[in-house]
């Protein structure tokens, strides 16, 4: 790097907040899905004067920037592809700034871990509604930039939903903000999801929700994936939405109760964790709709969390699944594809089908009432006939969601891994559509390169002629 950038960005920051040692830049060139490249700097600030200021000497110098929350993305977002580029840390900007509980809403740093602000707000009655599995460590900044979802999404729906204004460093330095309330464009939704290609969120406006007066907590089981899909088709078609409706094949159900002995039935081929809040009236005719539906589906058993900590033990199961399946094997990847919920059962018979024919083990455990589908496929990396066998079947779970009319993301967003895949869903006039909104916002295209555009293009070869 040049010894001007550097000097520059030591000024702007104190020298401890600027990491240029290879050793410092390695832990950075990783996220949760994939190994990048050294990045120039990593730099820390500590507000959104000092976030302004490094967008501006990255200017200077020509450098790209990424922005980096916990690093637990699951598509190569928050890392350098091509090498070079300066990763801005939120690690230091983690503070909720308010708590406005009479109008339910919170002012947030971006780098506040998910599950702090609900701890941070119970005190008032109030808790943060999306709650990736990754709460306990992905942070507000990351969750807005992929538009997270997690199990209680079905009823609450996803982070858009619940960001009601932004600030912006946008790609000149400069401060902007954002409010839903505004008339005109909804330039918030707009960045939610943008996956930090439009602007660095340096602070953000949430919604905060009433903590219900009553949470319960069912578990079905079931002797076949396929009934145990049709039964989340069925609840949600008669009218019934719980908070959260999961659903975990019997290869995660093993991994979790080895665990953390969660108290899942590992006799089952399929379970449905569920969870309904709300007011304690209503909860006793929820459960006997539901039990019925799951009855005339087949299940086999139906069992009511009867305590807290009955309740607490049976999600955290859910939510610690995919760190279970390290008693199965080294390495895991993830797949995230969303399909129509009736197409659930095809969807699943073609993700056991891809696996089988890879020789792979696959372990299902997912968002059921969404239809977004969590296949894990374990594998060990040092074994290079695993490692064509993961592609091949990830592959080819992204094409059956296609063919199924869903999609290639459900939440973990596209990033790096899967820019190339956006030809297989947009044509390129809708790419270029999306590309001339990202030339409105970043025309240099400095923000977050090489992600979610395919590769080798550039947003001026998207443009179509007018
Ligand atoms: C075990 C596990 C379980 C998971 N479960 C879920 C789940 O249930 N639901 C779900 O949606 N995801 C899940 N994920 C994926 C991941 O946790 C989410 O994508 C999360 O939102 C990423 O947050 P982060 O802070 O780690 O962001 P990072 O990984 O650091 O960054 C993610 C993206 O956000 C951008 N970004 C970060 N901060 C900012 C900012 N301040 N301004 C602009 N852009 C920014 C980065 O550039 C990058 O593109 C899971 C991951 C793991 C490892």
């Amino acid at each position: 790097m040049s010894a001007g950038v550097e000097d520059r960005l030591r000024g702007a920051l104190g020298a401890e907040n600027v990491k240029t040692a290879p050793e410092d830049l390695s832990v950075y060139s990783f996220d949760a899905y994939s190994e990048g490249k050294l990045p120039t700097a990593v730099v820390i600030p500590c507000d959104t004067r000092q976030v302004s200021a490094i967008v501006k000497i990255a200017r200077e110098f020509e450098e790209p920037i990424i922005a980096r929350g916990a690093g637990t993305g699951l598509c190569g977002g928050a890392v350098s592809v091509e090498g070079g580029g300066i990763i801005v840390s939120f690690a230091r900007m983690h503070r909720l700034l308010e708590l406005d509980a009479a109008n339910r809403r919170a002012h947030v740093q971006p780098g506040l871990v998910n599950l702090q602000l609900s701890t941070h707000v119970a005190g008032a009655k109030l808790f943060y509604a999306p709650d990736p599995a990754s709460q306990r460590s992905s942070t507000i900044g990351g969750n807005i930039a992929t538009n997270a979802g997690g199990p209680h999404c079905l009823s609450y729906g996803t982070t858009v939903n619940h960001v009601l204004g932004l600030e912006i460093v946008d790609e000149r330095g400069d401060v902007f903000t954002t409010d839903v309330d505004d008339a005109g464009y909804d330039v918030t939704a707009a960045l939610v999801g943008s996956e930090g290609t439009l602007g660095i969120v340096t602070s953000a406006w949430v919604r905060l929700l009433r903590l219900p007066e009553a949470t319960r907590v069912w578990l079905a089981a079931f002797s076949d994936i396929e009934s145990a899909s049709e039964t989340v088709s069925a609840i949600i078609g008669a009218g019934i939405l719980p908070t959260a409706l999961e659903m975990m094949d019997s290869v995660i159900v093993s991994a979790v109760e080895q665990a953390f002995h969660a108290g899942y039935p590992t006799d089952a081929a399929a379970v449905l964790l569920i969870e309904n809040a709300g007011f304690e009236d209503e909860m006793d005719g929820c459960e006997a709709a539901m039990q019925t539906i799951a009855t005339q589906h087949g299940a086999l058993s139906w069992r009511s969390a009867r305590t807290q900590a009955e309740r607490d033990a049976l999600l955290a199961g859910r939510k610690g699944a995919v760190g279970a399946i390290g008693r199965i094997a080294p390495n895991y990847y993830t797949q995230d594809v969303t399909v129509p919920r009736s197409a659930l059962p095809k969807a699943l018979r073609a993700v056991e089908a891809a696996a089988r024919e890879n020789d792979l083990v696959v372990g299902n455990v997912f968002h059921a009432g969404d239809g977004n589908l969590h296949p894990l496929l374990v594998y060990d990396k040092r074994d290079r006939r695993q490692v064509g066998a993961v592609l091949a079947t990830g592959d080819a779970i992204l094409r059956a969601a296609i063919d199924l009319g869903g999609t290639i993301s459900g939440e973990h967003g596209i990033g790096y891994e899967k820019r190339d895949a956006m030809t297989r869903v947009y044509g390129t006039e809708d790419l270029a559509a999306m590309a001339r909104v990202r030339d409105v916002f970043d025309p240099q295209r400095t923000r977050n390169p090489e992600k979610i555009f395919p590769s080798g293009t550039r947003c001026i070869e998207l443009s179509v002629p007018a």
